[in-house]
């Protein structure tokens, strides 16, 4: 029979062996959460002036100029500590600090996606039925569509008129603009609405956004309530009905980032998919002072509709991008890129109790235990996903534990309850090694999505950890 062990035995061989799973927050000295704080006000701003990618793209433009970035010319040489930028077609952006190295050793990257689910305009948009106008949309991501109803909308984007105009748009986020929305039925009539599944019950036709309801004043004419709003947009933005055809117009929440909870520990908005990752890419990109490796921070558009096209990272832009570098320092682009590591910064699913069937409990990540990774996503037996290697894995798990990162692993979900992806396997098919690290997050994909100030804060310190490290 073994020997009967002391409870204090007992204890030490606990911590020596198993995985000490406590509350992220207990690890946390106050200074460091004061700091998530502070650093979580300033994205909290972000995420209100950056709602689509578009708007996401100026705000790193800008704050990448102040920080001393300049636009990549890929006929220049650069130095050590020289800072790039590449404005993909205003929609993605690639922000590089070459490092002593230069790309020599490979360069690190860290890519996050900044498009999320809205509502997008059809290239026919308005009509008029029943003395009201409308806007008919066409989906863009994964959405649960009930959760688009009866919430206030804003709009966003750019339309570019017959004779070449270039307009922005963005109405409805300041006090006293309009805002819009989509109508559901009062509950008092639902009878048969409330039968429906609920992937049936509001559909995808029916995401109408309301748009006005006053016609021209004229003695007779169809169509009043519809001219005067295409009056009042021709006034505001010089548009005709026709350049609606050419417009990348975008409906999305109008409400604010807001603290949730007495504590003030969470913050509710739309959008953190994925912006809660591309804020602390873009903050350790500004913040990276001179590199070992040159470092890469790319915000990426088309996640959410599967990474095709030309601002998506199932194209070749970042490719490209690091093959001007490679050859700006003699080096062939393939050498440079098998050499490569990458973070895959993207959110994953926080357990939450009240949907706990959904999740395996002892492998999800949870709200403030921290930065979490994911080995491999995609659904089914890791279909759609490229799984980093042990090595990899290991690689970075000491460069969060060397740097005082808080950090957690897990799956999303159940093995069987479906899955996602991310643009983690368009860069491993580089020959770059990819770990998908990221932001717990609670209801995500809805219009008012949850994180923890903490896990946002660590992300950022991962990332910053990953370009400082040797
Ligand atoms: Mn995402
Ligand atoms: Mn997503």
């Amino acid at each position: 029979m073994a020997k009967k062990m002391e409870t204090e035995e007992v204890k030490k061989l606990k911590e020596e062996l198993l995985v000490n799973r406590k509350n992220g927050y207990f690890q946390i000295p106050d200074e460091k959460v004061k700091k998530a704080d502070d650093f979580c006000e300033d994205y909290k701003k972000f995420l209100n002036q950056g709602k689509t990618e578009r708007e996401v793209v100026r705000y790193a433009v800008k704050s990448a100029e102040e920080a001393g970035f300049v636009p990549f010319d890929p006929a220049k040489k650069y130095n050590a500590g020289d800072k790039v930028y590449y404005n993909n077609r205003g929609r993605a952006i690639i922000l590089a600090v070459i490092g002593k190295n230069g790309c020599k050793n490979g360069v690190r990257i860290a890519a996050a996606h900044i498009d999320s689910p809205r509502l997008d305009l059809k290239p026919h948009p308005l009509y008029e039925k029943d003395d009201i106008a409308w806007l008919k949309t066409h989906y863009y991501g994964g959405i649960k569509k009930y959760q688009w109803t009866a919430i206030p909308l804003s709009m966003h984007g750019r339309a570019v008129l017959k004779n070449g105009t270039k307009v922005d748009i963005r109405l409805g986020e300041e006090e006293g603009e309009p805002q819009f929305c989509v109508t559901d039925l009062l509950p008092h009539l639902a009878a048969e609405q409330m039968e429906k599944k609920l992937s049936k019950a509001i559909e995808g036709e029916n995401l109408n956004i309301t748009v006005g309801s006053w016609p021209v004043r004229a003695d007779d004419g169809d169509n009043l309530v519809k001219l005067n709003i295409m009056k009042l947009l021709h006034d505001k933005y010089g548009m005709t009905e026709e350049d609606f055809v050419s417009a990348d117009i975008e409906f999305v929440p109008a409400f604010k980032a807001s603290d949730i909870g007495f504590d003030h520990s969470m913050i509710g908005a739309y959008g953190h998919d994925d912006r809660v990752c591309a804020y602390p890419a873009l903050m350790a990109a500004l913040h990276a002072g001179t590199p070992e490796s040159t470092v890469v921070t790319v915000l990426a558009d088309k996640e959410e509709v599967g990474s095709d096209g030309n601002t998506g990272l199932n194209s070749q832009f970042m490719h490209y991008f690091i093959a001007d570098l490679a050859r700006a320092e003699g080096m062939e682009p393939s050498h440079v890129l098998q050499q490569s590591k990458c973070l895959s910064a993207d959110v994953t699913a926080a357990f939450d109790p009240n949907y706990a069937s959904a999740y395996e409990a002892i492998n999800s990540c949870y709200i403030n235990n921290g930065v979490g990774m994911a080995k491999y996503t995609g659904a089914r037996g890791k279909s759609g996903s490229s799984e980093a290697s042990a090595e990899f894995v290991a690689e970075i798990r000491n460069i969060f534990e060397q740097n005082d990162v808080l950090w957690q692993i897990g799956e999303l979900g159940k093995v069987d309850a479906g899955g996602g992806g991310t643009v983690a396997m368009f860069i491993a098919n580089l020959d770059v090694d990819v770990l998908d690290v990221g932001v717990p997050v609670l209801s995500m994909h809805s219009p008012f999505e949850v994180v923890s100030k903490l896990d946002v804060y660590m992300t950022y310190l991962g990332i910053k950890a990953f370009y400082e490290a040797k």
